[in-house]
C-alpha cells in the first residue's frame, strides 16, 4: 500500500516534515518513505490511498491503563466523599473490581479500545483487576485486543487484600498468559507480570510472584508510591522505602513499570536509574486524586526511562500531553517548568522505547524503513508555521482528539474517514450500559 499526498512527520533519527510525502507500507512495517514524486511507482497493481493533505503521524502509545476501569464513567460513590487516595482506593476501585463478571472485564475492555482506535493511541499498555472473575481474564481481554487490531501488554495485578487464594489466582493468570504468549507470541500481544502496589503486598506475597516469573522473560509492573500511605505503609513493614522495597525483592529491572513514583526520593531515584526500571507518569490521575506529582524533569535529567500513561482516563494521549505540561506549572508556581520537548520525551520518544520492552525487535513511534506501521492520520490546518523544532507546541496549543480520522495498526486500517472499521462502536456501547448497569447495582449491594 501507498500512502500519498501526506505531510509525514517522521519522528525518529530523521525528525522531519516531509510535504507531499509519501509512505509506502508493505505487510506490516514501513518499507519506504519520501516525498510523492520519488516513492510513486507505474504500478497499477499498488494499492494508492490518497492522505487528502493531512499530517500522517506514528500512533500514540500508552504506557499504564486500567481497561477494568471504564465503568466508572458517571458512576455515584455513596456516603461522603472520599477524602484522600486509600479512600478513593477503598470506596471506588477495590470495590468496583469485585463487580465484574469476564463478560463485564470484556465489555470494559472493548469500549476502552473503541476510544483509543478514535483518538489513535495504538499500543496500551494495561493493568488488569477483577478479583471476583480473575482465571482467564487477560485471555478474555486479549480476544478484544486483537479483535479490535490494536497492541496491548496485559498483566493481572496480584493483591493481598482479598487473602491468599485470591492472591495466588492472581500469580497463576500472570504465569499462564505469560507462558501463552511464549509459546506463541501474538505480534498484537504482550505480558508482564503484574503487582498491585507495594502497601496490598507482603513481602511472602512479593516473594512467591518473583519465584513464579523465574524462568519467563517477563518485568514486573506496579504502582509505586503513588500515594503517601505506600511510602508510610512500607517504612513501618519494613523500614524502607517503597523503590528500596521492591528492589530487595527482586521486582526492579530493565523490564519492570513502577506506575506514578510520585513520592520518591534521591537515592530511590539513584536505585530506579542504576536498574533500568521504567518509571510513567499520569497527570490527570495524579490531579484527581491529588497526590502531588512526580519530579519527572529531575528523572529525565538523570537518566531515569519514564513515560506517559492515562491510568484509565481517556485514551486521548494528547490531553495527557497537555496536561503535562500544564500541570507541573502549577504545581511549581514556574513557566518555564514541563517545556514542550519534555513532554515529547516521555510522550513519544521514551513510549516508544518502553513499547520495545513487550515487542522486542520492533521499532515503534517513528516512521523509518523497517518501523512497525503503526500510523495515524490527522486533520490540522495550522495557521502559523509547523517544523520539527515547534511541533510539540502544536500538539500542546492545538492538536484536538477529534482530528484524527484514521488509525492504522500493523500495516491495517482500524479506522478510516473516523468510521471505526474493526469493532461495532454502537453495539459496544449498547451492551456495555446494559452490564455497566448491572456492575454499578453490584457495586452498590457491597459493604
Ligand atoms: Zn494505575
Amino acid at each position: 500500500m501507498l500512502i500519498t499526498n501526506a505531510r509525514v512527520v517522521t519522528f525518529g533519527e530523521r525528525n522531519e516534515i516531509i510535504e507531499d510525502g509519501a509512505v509506502r507500507i508493505e505487510q506490516d512495517k514501513v518499507a519506504h518513505v519520501g516525498t510523492r514524486e520519488q516513492l510513486v511507482q507505474d504500478d497499477s497493481a499498488e494499492e494508492v490511498v490518497d492522505a487528502g493533505g493531512q499530517w500522517l503521524m506514528p500512533g500514540n502509545v500508552c504506557a499504564h491503563t486500567h481497561f477494568y476501569g471504564a465503568f466508572a464513567r458517571g458512576m455515584a460513590i455513596p456516603g461522603d466523599a472520599p477524602r484522600d487516595f486509600p479512600e478513593i482506593l477503598a470506596k471506588l476501585w477495590w470495590r468496583l473490581d469485585k463487580a465484574l463478571t469476564a463478560e463485564d472485564v470484556r465489555y470494559s475492555a472493548l469500549v476502552c479500545l473503541v476510544d483509543a482506535i478514535k483518538h489513535g493511541t495504538t499500543t496500551l499498555v494495561d493493568h488488569h483487576a477483577s478479583p471476583n472473575a480473575i482465571d482467564g481474564s487477560l485471555d478474555v481481554i486479549a480476544e478484544a485486543v486483537v479483535d479490535a487490531g490494536l497492541r496491548a501488554s496485559l498483566c493481572y495485578e496480584v493483591t493481598d487484600r482479598d487473602g491468599l487464594e485470591r492472591a495466588r489466582a492472581g500469580i497463576a493468570e500472570n504465569v499462564r498468559f505469560l507462558r501463552r504468549l511464549r509459546e506463541e507470541t501474538h505480534p498484537l500481544l504482550g505480558a508482564s507480570f503484574g503487582l498491585h502496589a507495594s502497601l496490598t503486598l507482603s513481602d511472602e506475597t512479593l516473594a512467591e510472584c518473583v519465584a513464579a516469573a523465574g524462568g519467563l522473560p517477563t518485568g514486573f509492573h506496579i504502582h509505586a508510591a503513588e500515594g503517601i500511605a505506600d511510602q508510610e505503609d512500607s517504612q513501618k513493614r519494613s523500614g524502607v522505602r517503597v523503590v528500596e522495597r521492591l528492589q530487595r525483592a527482586g521486582i526492579l529491572g530493565a523490564k519492570s513499570i513502577l506506575a506514578h513514583c510520585v513520592h520518591v526520593d534521591a537515592w530511590e531515584m539513584e536505585i530506579l536509574r542504576d536498574t533500568g526500571t521504567w518509571v510513567t507518569h499520569q497527570p490527570r490521575s495524579n490531579m484527581n486524586n491529588a497526590v502531588g506529582m512526580a519530579p519527572v524533569e529531575t528523572m529525565l535529567r538523570g537518566g531515569i526511562k519514564i513515560g506517559l500513561g492515562n491510568d484509565g482516563f481517556s485514551n486521548n494521549m494528547w490531553a495527557e500531553w497537555k496536561m503535562a505540561y500544564l500541570a507541573h506549572k502549577l504545581w511549581h508556581g514556574d513557566p518555564r517548568r514541563m517545556g514542550g520537548y519534555d513532554v515529547f520525551r516521555l510522550a513519544v520518544e521514551n513510549n516508544a522505547q518502553l513499547a520495545e520492552v513487550f515487542w522486542p525487535g520492533a521499532r515503534f513511534g517513528q516512521i523509518a524503513p523497517g518501523a512497525q506501521a503503526d500510523l495515524i492520520l490527522v486533520d490540522y490546518q495550522p495557521f502559523t508555521a509547523l517544523t520539527p523544532g515547534n511541533l510539540p507546541w502544536h500538539v500542546l496549543f492545538g492538536f484536538e482528539a477529534s482530528a484524527v480520522t484514521a488509525t492504522m495498526v500493523a500495516g491495517k486500517w482500524l479506522m478510516r474517514d473516523r468510521q471505526v472499521l474493526t469493532l461495532d462502536e454502537k453495539a459496544i456501547a449498547a451492551r456495555a450500559r446494559e452490564l455497566s448497569a448491572a456492575v454499578w447495582e453490584r457495586y452498590a449491594a457491597q459493604e
